[in-house]
């Protein structure tokens, strides 16, 4: 609806995301999101005195993909254009963000387990890798944030004690 001319269809298709339920009319309940940032996307700080900015450098390479998948404002548009309703982009781009910096480190590993738990919970579908997600996101975020994921997942699994 970002475009359209006078005279052009409109095809209103069925809601596929039960992880969103529908309130009324074409309003969602996108509170699974919450849920999944509650889960684990957060860091853990000392409190005391504001440490100084520069404490901890950054690689700027990392300092620009954190802050490209900080951008996500969890709008939902890349659950309701994808065929399976997948949430790994949303997903993906927290978990990067965190990933990405220092600041993230110490949950890193049970950050990725607990929110794909959390995103699984919910009911979202599972990725295929169509895409579709990228191409609507009004915030370009880039699907890389997904690879970075899975590697992150995998590692978190293969290092982490039950
Ligand atoms: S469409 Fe983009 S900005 Fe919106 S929730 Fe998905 S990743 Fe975040």
């Amino acid at each position: 609806m970002r475009a359209f001319k006078n005279g052009d269809a409109i095809v209103v298709e069925p809601w596929r995301a039960k992880a969103f339920p529908v309130i009324k009319d074409l309003v969602v309940n996108r509170s699974a999101f919450d849920r999944i940032i509650q889960a684990g996307g957060y860091i853990s700080v000392n409190t005391g005195s504001a440490v100084d900015g520069n404490a901890i450098p950054i690689k700027k390479e990392n300092a620009d993909k954190a802050f490209a998948a900080a951008a996500c404002i969890g709008c939902g548009a890349c659950v309701a254009a994808c065929k399976n309703s997948s949430a790994l982009l949303f997903v993906s781009a927290k978990v990067a963000h965190l990933a990405l910096l220092p600041q993230g480190e110490p949950e890193r590993k049970t950050r990725v387990l607990a929110m794909v738990e959390q995103m699984d919970k919910e009911g979202f579908g599972s990725c295929t890798f169509t895409q579709a997600c990228e191409a609507v996101c009004p915030k370009e975020i880039s699907i890389s944030n997904i690879s970075r994921l899975k590697k992150e997942y995998l590692r978190a699994g293969l290092t982490t004690e039950k």
